[in-house]
């Protein structure tokens, strides 16, 4: 039987491709704030990204399949990937609500530098009544609270992960450069990227 309320966190994020810095941060959150369970949420549609070098979602919800599978605390849904339209952060706590259960106490994880424009999100007026939010970033960030909806201030945590020195964006570079990226993410996700020739083009 689940408990009640049940404390989910929402590891929302591109995951591309997912590295051991996710899933550094999502281990050490879900100690700190004792949570139950973390679902990894890969977005279908970043809202505010026209890039090219977005592997596809169905790659991207493989490889964080790939990588969470050691971890029984950890799970990978698909709900943005499986919605039309733009992955929006709102529509995804509602639908795992539903899911979960109204009373389940949801914590949506992510990067610093994303929850730092949190106010600029559709709907953010109604974001801080259905969620908290856990920044994670590496050591030595500042989040500017000022530049954040007072709404926000309360329910919004600052949480330094050293393992977070690792990006999506280096991964994609170095493997453009063809340079190694052994130990940056799973083993299991390194094969998957080469066997499919992931970030390979200019
Ligand atoms: P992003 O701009 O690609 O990433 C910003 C920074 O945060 C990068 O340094 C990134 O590092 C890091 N990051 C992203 N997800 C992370 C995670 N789960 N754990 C640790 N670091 C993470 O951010 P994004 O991926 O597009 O958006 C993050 C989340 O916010 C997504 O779930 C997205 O749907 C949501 N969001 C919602 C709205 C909205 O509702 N309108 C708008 C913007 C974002 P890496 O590149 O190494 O991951």
């Amino acid at each position: 039987m689940k408990k009640d309320p049940f404390k989910l966190g929402i590891m929302g994020g591109t995951f591309n491709p997912i590295h051991h810095g996710h899933l550094a941060a999502a281990e050490f959150v879900r100690e700190e704030f004792k949570l139950d369970e973390i679902l990894f949420v890969p977005s279908g549609k970043p809202p505010h990204k026209h890039k090219s070098d977005i592997a596809s979602p169905e790659h991207r919800w493989t490889m964080t399949l790939l990588a969470t599978g050691t971890n029984k605390c950890f799970s990978v849904s698909s709900v943005e990937i499986d919605r039309r339209g733009k992955s929006y952060t709102g529509d995804t706590i509602l639908e795992l609500k539903e899911i979960y259960g109204a009373r389940s106490d949801c914590y949506f994880i992510t990067g610093a530098d994303a929850i730092a424009e949190i106010s600029t999100w559709h709907k953010s007026g109604n974001l801080s009544e259905l969620a908290k939010f856990i920044a994670v970033s590496r050591p030595g960030y500042k989040l500017d609270m000022s530049k954040i909806d007072s709404r926000f201030h309360r329910c919004t945590y600052l949480v330094e992960v050293p393992a977070l020195a690792i990006s999506s964006t280096e991964i994609r570079e170095r493997i453009r450069r063809g340079k190694t990226i052994k130990y940056l993410v799973p083993e299991i996700v390194e094969k998957y990227i080469y066997k499919n020739k992931l970030y390979q083009g200019v």
